[in-house]
């Protein structure tokens, strides 16, 4: 079958940036499984997903807009060291800041940190090496729950 809206789909993925660095893969692990439809993924490979069938493979090119959302500098903050008590900082550090947002640390000075708010890849064009594993109809608990069940999963 292809891949259509309710659709359970399972895919290995290698994810590069433009100049070809490896991102993110599911090389060596699980293939990763959605539900089509369910805006687990990004918008713009979810988008491309549709119509594939078990067994394709394909490149999908994302945008960031369709992607993590294209860089906001106003989401560049410079934040007063000693907000950080003891914490020792440095760049490339996350911080949790509120309940869904993470902050990665840019630069330390002696006085200031500059944080970004963006998403890590907010800004960046993905490019999405897909095999499709399997397709398969979602059942009616997993439409319900929204979510996929891996096989012989129970739950309420
Ligand atoms: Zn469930």
């Amino acid at each position: 079958m292809n891949i259509s809206n309710n659709s359970v789909v399972t895919f290995h993925y290698t994810l590069t940036n433009n100049d070809g660095t490896v991102l993110d893969s599911s090389e060596g692990r699980e293939p990763f499984a959605y539900l089509q439809g369910g805006s687990m993924i990004v918008p713009g490979l979810e988008s491309q997903m549709e119509g594939k069938a078990k067994g394709d493979k394909f490149t999908a090119v994302v945008a960031p807009a369709e992607g993590y959302g294209d860089f906001n500098k106003d989401l560049l903050q410079k934040v007063p060291l000693d907000r950080f008590g003891d914490q020792k900082v440095e760049a490339g550090m996350q911080f949790q800041a509120g309940e869904h947002s993470v902050v990665t640390v840019k630069e330390v000075t002696d006085s200031e940190v500059l944080v970004d708010g963006n998403h890590p890849l907010a800004g960046v064009t993905l490019n999405f090496a897909v095999e499709v594993i399997d397709v398969r109809e979602a059942t009616e608990e997993e439409l319900s729950h929204g979510h996929v069940h891996g096989e012989g999963e129970h739950h309420h």
